[in-house]
């Protein structure tokens, strides 16, 4: 029997193995496409240091590294890009929990997701939200630095949640 694409939502058929760890001893199976996806991104980042995938997460976001964080927030950063690279499956099959924080709810609100939503899509709508609030590259119409540090810290909030 086949079975069906691992990527959520996917109704096609898993043909395709794709490592789910760096040790390579557990796989998905995805369709066609999705492995291509998820082979594309692995393959991107499996050869960065953690410090390199974030200066080149930052690149894309902002257009430029901004200047360093402190030390926890890289260290936190850091351990959150490698559950993110080694445990997709935990951010992908996130719990439907009955009663989130209003504070959870309210970060998924700003970020303009459903509380569904997963991390994936969590991160890729904050980087498109962050990149068109940038001040840097939304110019400094009032209210868009608000904007753009509402979406930050409901980005970070969201990410301390997924990482727990
Ligand atoms: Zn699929």
């Amino acid at each position: 029997m086949i079975k069906k694409c691992d990527h959520p939502g996917c109704t096609k058929a898993g043909v395709c193995r794709a490592p789910k760890t760096r040790d390579l001893k557990e796989y998905w199976m995805f369709c066609k496409e999705h492995a291509a996806e998820y082979n594309k991104n692995w393959n991107y980042y499996a050869n960065m240091t953690p410090d390199e995938i974030e200066e080149d997460w930052e690149r894309q976001t902002f257009g430029k590294s901004r200047s360093k964080n402190t030390k926890q927030d890289q260290a936190d950063y850091i351990k959150f890009l490698n559950d993110f690279i080694s445990g997709r499956d935990t951010f992908d099959k996130m719990p439907a929990k009955k009663s989130l924080p209003s504070e959870t709810v309210a970060a998924f609100k700003t970020l303009e997701l459903p509380i569904t939503a997963s991390w994936r899509e969590i991160g890729a709508k904050y980087r498109a939200l962050a990149k068109k609030y940038h001040p840097d590259s939304a110019g400094s119409k009032s209210g868009n630095a608000e904007k753009f540090a509402k979406i930050s810290s409901a980005y970070q909030h969201l990410k301390r949640y997924f990482a727990k």
